[in-house]
């Protein structure tokens, strides 16, 4: 069942076994194992419910009805980067581009090895990623629904030899309309709230939306339920007068990787280490245009559906991306007439994703109740990002390409494959890169040992007990591909580790 938080027109209190907060990537697959264990789950969300009947393709009103801040996130420190969050049901699921990665070994070793993590292992979660491509309907994207935008890049890169390969993707009879990150209007894109809800409410799963949780109510150092108020306003972003308190054996925190930590630390948690914020890790990317003498209809086909990893090792990853012109013009390195002069020629031009597995990291302080996100880039990713440059406007060029526009302030655009060396000998700095990243991790790391770490490796908090952080939050470090899939196999993960200490959390 979903209720609509701004329809409630009284204070309520309900007593559940488990409650959640936030219905996303991490959310909602803990939702659904926990209610098909006979738990009476009730999970709150802040954004509204919003299905394939609303997503009209209007990029600047889904954007208002789905984005957390209408989209207008931002990194603070030697750079600006928009970090754009969904708050909806679903949470980013819902608006996000469906690209689905198993978490790699080598990450996993690395935590191993260097983090202190002891009891996850890619074998142990190698059911749980079959099981999520299975209710995901995960699969490849076929050549033909890859639009020419895609097929360019990847034409391009195998010109120069360079490995590549169709996306895996969470989609059902995909037609490409190619506005994946705006609500897909087809529910095509096996999205949250087209799978782990509708699943998890077969099995008793009550939903509120646009219910913002506040307080953590903690007894005996054991958390025993949580309190907040409802939302009210078409966008669902004034305050309500009317409260919820939801008692519950359980309280798990999936807000994702921003709002868990604001959510932890005006609750008190994490200070014994004071970790709880820290280790920021966001997968920044840029991307890459190109201009073409055909004309491209780049619009056409998945936005997201070819990635080349040749580059993996070096922890540089490149996947397509579209956007139509609303906002593409807003997301260029450029201002006023020049941009006017991309946009005219928007039918020609081709725009594919860089993506660096980060080694800088941030962090997130809390303002009020306003995150405030702080991140250097380093020297040694920022050389990530201008080989990477290189190499896109490279394959470009072996694609056909007239004119590279790259995401470097001062450099408007290269005309040929004889001036690639000034993106070699340009000097360099941070805030010259037009940035944004869509993966935020780690503010709440998993860990073995307290003093490092904010959960265990069950994920539950060492600070108070029967008190859980399921999403983003709990990667020790970035991934260096798309984390949703490890999300949601991790919440699976924790959800059974949940159902088999439930007599001891019951105590
Ligand atoms: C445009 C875009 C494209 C992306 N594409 C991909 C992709 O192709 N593949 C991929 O793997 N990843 C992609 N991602 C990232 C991916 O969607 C996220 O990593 C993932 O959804 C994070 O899961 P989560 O559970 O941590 O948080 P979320 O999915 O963001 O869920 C958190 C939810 O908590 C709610 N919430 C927060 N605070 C409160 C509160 N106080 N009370 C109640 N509710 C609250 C929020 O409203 C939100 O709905 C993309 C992201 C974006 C922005």
């Amino acid at each position: 069942m979903i209720i609509d938080g701004r329809k409630v027109e009284k204070n309520i209190k309900i007593d559940a076994d488990v409650v959640i907060i936030g219905s996303g990537a991490g959310g909602a697959p803990a939702a659904y194992r926990l209610a098909k264990n006979g738990k009476k789950v009730v999970v709150v969300e802040e954004g509204g419910h919003f299905t394939k009947n609303v997503f009209n393709g209007d990029s600047y009103e889904m954007v208002k009805l789905m984005y957390r801040d209408a989209g207008s996130v931002l990194t603070l420190g030697n750079t600006g980067i928009l970090l754009p969050l969904g708050r909806t049901l679903g949470g980013t699921t819902t608006i996000n581009s469906g690209t689905m990665f198993r978490t790699p070994n080598e990450v996993i070793d690395e935590w191993r090895r260097d983090y202190g993590i002891k009891t996850i292992t890619s074998d142990l979660l190698k059911p749980y990623f079959e099981e999520v491509e299975e209710i995901t309907h995960t699969m490849e994207v076929p050549w033909e629904l890859m639009g020419r935008n895609n097929q360019l890049f990847a034409e391009g890169a195998q010109k120069l030899g360079l490995h590549g390969f169709p996306l895996k993707r969470n989609m059902k009879d995909c037609k490409g309309s190619g506005v994946c990150p705006f609500g897909c209007p087809e529910d095509a894109k096996q999205a949250m709230h087209v799978t782990y809800i509708p699943r998890s409410e077969q099995y008793g799963a009550i939903y509120y939306t646009y219910a913002h949780a506040e307080k953590i109510i903690i007894k005996n150092s054991r958390a025993i339920g949580i309190k907040g108020h409802f939302m009210k306003g078409k966008y669902g972003v004034e305050k309500s007068i009317y409260t919820f308190e939801i008692r519950a054996t359980v309280v798990i925190v999936s807000a994702g990787a921003i709002y868990t930590p604001v959510i932890l630390k005006r609750n008190g948690i994490g200070r014994h280490n004071n970790m709880v914020g820290k280790n920021l890790r966001i997968h920044p990317a840029a991307k890459v245009m190109g201009y073409f003498d055909e004309e491209l209809s780049s619009w056409y086909g998945i936005p997201q559906a070819y990635c080349v990893d040749e580059f993996a090792d070096e922890w540089i990853i490149f996947e397509g991306f579209w956007l139509p012109p609303s906002m593409l013009s807003i997301a260029l390195p450029s201002f006023g007439k020049d941009i006017k002069k991309m946009m005219l020629d928007y039918n020609h031009l081709a725009g594919f994703g860089i993506m660096v597995h980060d080694s800088s990291s941030g962090m997130v302080k809390v303002a009020g109740e306003t995150p405030l996100l702080f991140y250097n880039m380093n020297k040694e990713d920022l050389e990530k990002f201008r080989k990477a440059i290189r190499i896109a406007s490279e394959v470009y060029f072996a694609a056909g390409a007239k004119k590279i526009y790259p995401p470097i302030f001062s450099l408007e655009s290269i005309n040929s494959p004889s001036q690639l060396s000034k993106i070699d000998t340009i000097k360099l700095k941070p805030d010259m890169l037009e940035l944004s990243a869509f993966h935020p991790m780690g503010t709440a790391r998993m860990g073995s040992d307290p003093k490092e770490a904010v959960v265990n490796e069950e994920l539950e908090t060492f600070d108070v007990n029967n008190l859980f952080v399921i999403d983003a939050s709990i990667f020790p470090t970035s991934l260096g591909v798309n984390p949703q899939e490890s999300i949601m196999a991790f919440s699976s993960y924790a959800a059974d580790r949940i159902i088999a200490r439930w007599d001891s959390l019951s105590r």
